[in-house]
């Protein structure tokens, strides 16, 4: 393979071949700006999906016992792989999933970050050697890979979200099995698959499965050889795997990193400036289609006037269009289906709510909009908005902006503004959600952190040693060395 502009990506891959799926339907690709038709691709069947994981259980036994230098050194080369084809893989992140360039450039940044931290994750496997009264025992506690693992992702960053369940499950052990969002079977399967070839990495130890999650989904989620699922979604269809992994005839861990209604909050002394900017890149990247999107601004009475004049500004100067227009932040919506429910969403809050900016939208890209003085309790404020529309809603003061920003299902994200940093710390620690960033947007995944939600925004942390624990699993041995009477 030279040049992965020539790949072929109208097929499965699995046990280390590309092979047509035996589906019954055939699937087309689409550019969400131009329209135009990337490839077809005939859909795996189940036959395809028990396939893939027969191959994934196979090779795992003999990738569990190579060496931790071996593992690491497959993720150097998908390094230099990935430096090498940067521009490759931001033209298909730009024309499969709608990205803005700089959103494709960001994401090839989050994947090559998530394989220079998976060539760590071989020698961070540790087992211990734990306490114990029993005398002449001694007490070890070993970790091992978790097995095969299935991951389901999301078409909104879908190299990244992919990538950041495959690598580290790669490295400590484990095979997989990925089925890609049915808008972003390459970037989010098929283009991983064809890097991890390239760099070595044996056959049936990676595999992909495009297809219709109607026909496929099920099997995906209660085939007997996962013993763990990492979804990344929405809320609804999280619940539901949540619920097949439990009940499939061999029970499966989960992680399951679902929707968010992230709040940014700006209090009475925060730098409004920093606050607007982070709200307005927060809000609008990617058309505002990311899990950590501020979907809340949350706004002291004292600073409302002020900080809703400076966000109007930065918001309408950002540039909509032509996502592979280097100047370009807000593309399009990434289906019809999605372009349809944000014509809906503006359509109601331009019935009821305050408009502060907006603009007419141009085929599948609409404008940045924002909405002032909305209550919290919206139906539009309580949903998350996967479009570039914002609402802004006014405080009585720290306390009250809390309650706000605690008041959603939702616990993924958010972000704090203040110039004093004790008080933004007691307010960020008082926010019921898996991440907070003081003086930042509330948009940021760094390998080494953990990353995850609280409340309907999901199980599990991604990230440094968290998710080292995600896919391992522990095993107690004891070894008793004395001779014990048992029966007198
Ligand atoms: P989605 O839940 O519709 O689809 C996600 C994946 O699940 C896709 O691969 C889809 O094909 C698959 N799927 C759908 N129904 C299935 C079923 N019955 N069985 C098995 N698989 C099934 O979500 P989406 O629209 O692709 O993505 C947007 C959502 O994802 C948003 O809610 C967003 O917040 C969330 N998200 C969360 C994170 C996070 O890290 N917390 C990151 C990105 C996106």
């Amino acid at each position: 393979m030279s040049d992965a502009r020539s790949y072929n990506f109208e097929a499965q891959y699995i046990a280390g071949t590309w092979r047509a799926g035996t589906g019954e339907t055939t699937a087309t690709d689409l550019n969400p700006y131009t329209g135009e038709t990337l490839l077809t691709l005939k859909s795996a069947s189940i036959a395809d999906v028990d396939a893939a994981y027969r191959a994934a259980e196979a090779a795992q036994v003999a990738w569990a016992e190579t060496s931790p230098a071996a593992r690491a050194d497959l993720f150097r080369r998908v390094a230099d792989i990935l430096r090498a084809r940067r521009e490759e893989i931001v033209e298909w992140l730009i024309k499969e999933a709608g990205s803005a360039r700089l959103k494709a450039q960001i994401e090839w940044q989050a994947v090559l970050n998530g394989v220079i931290e998976a060539a760590s994750i071989p020698y961070r496997m540790h087992g211990q050697i734990l306490p114990i009264d029993t005398p002449d025992t001694e007490s070890r506690v070993y970790r091992r890979p978790i097995g095969v693992v299935g991951v389901i992702s999301p078409w909104n960053f879908p190299f990244h979200l992919s990538h950041r369940s495959i690598a580290p499950a790669l490295a400590t052990g484990n095979a997989v099995v990925v089925k890609p969002a049915e808008d972003t079977p390459v970037t989010g399967g098929l283009l991983i698959a064809r890097i991890y070839e390239e760099a070595g990495l044996p056959a049936g130890l990676l595999n992909v499965v495009t297809g219709d999650s109607r026909t496929i989904g099920d099997s995906f989620c209660t085939h007997d050889a996962p013993r763990f699922l990492s979804f990344t979604g929405s809320t609804g269809v999280g619940r539901r795997i949540g619920r097949l992994a439990i009940e499939a005839p061999v029970i499966k861990r989960t992680a399951l990193e679902l929707g968010g209604n992230n709040p940014l909050v700006v209090l009475a002394d925060a730098d409004l400036e920093q606050a607007a900017q982070a709200a307005a890149f927060g809000r609008f990247l990617h058309q505002g289609q990311i899990c950590m999107s501020t979907n809340r601004i949350i706004v002291d009475a004292s600073v409302y006037d002020e900080f809703l004049t400076l966000f109007v500004d930065y918001a309408g100067r950002l540039q909509h269009g032509d996502p592979a227009d280097a100047n370009t932040l807000v593309g399009p919506a990434l289906n019809a289906k999605q372009l349809k429910a944000n014509l809906e969403h503006l359509a109601d809050a331009k019935s009821r709510l305050r408009q502060v900016l907006g603009g007419d939208p141009v085929g599948s890209v609409v404008p940045p909009h924002i909405f002032a003085d909305v209550d919290n309790d919206d139906p539009l404020a309580q949903t998350e908005m996967f479009a570039p529309i914002a609402f802004v809603i006014k405080a009585r003061d720290d306390a009250h902006a809390l309650e706000l920003a605690n008041g959603t299902e939702a616990g993924l994200s958010s972000a704090v503004f203040s110039q004093d940093e004790a008080r933004a710390l007691r307010f960020a620690r008082g926010i019921d959600a898996g991440m907070t960033h003081i003086n930042d947007m509330t948009v940021a995944d760094v390998p080494f952190n953990p990353f995850g939600g609280e409340k309907n925004s999901g199980l599990g942390r991604f990230g440094g040693s968290w998710i080292v624990d995600e896919l391992t699993t522990t095993h107690w041995i004891t070894v008793r060395r004395g001779k014990i009477s048992y029966i007198h």
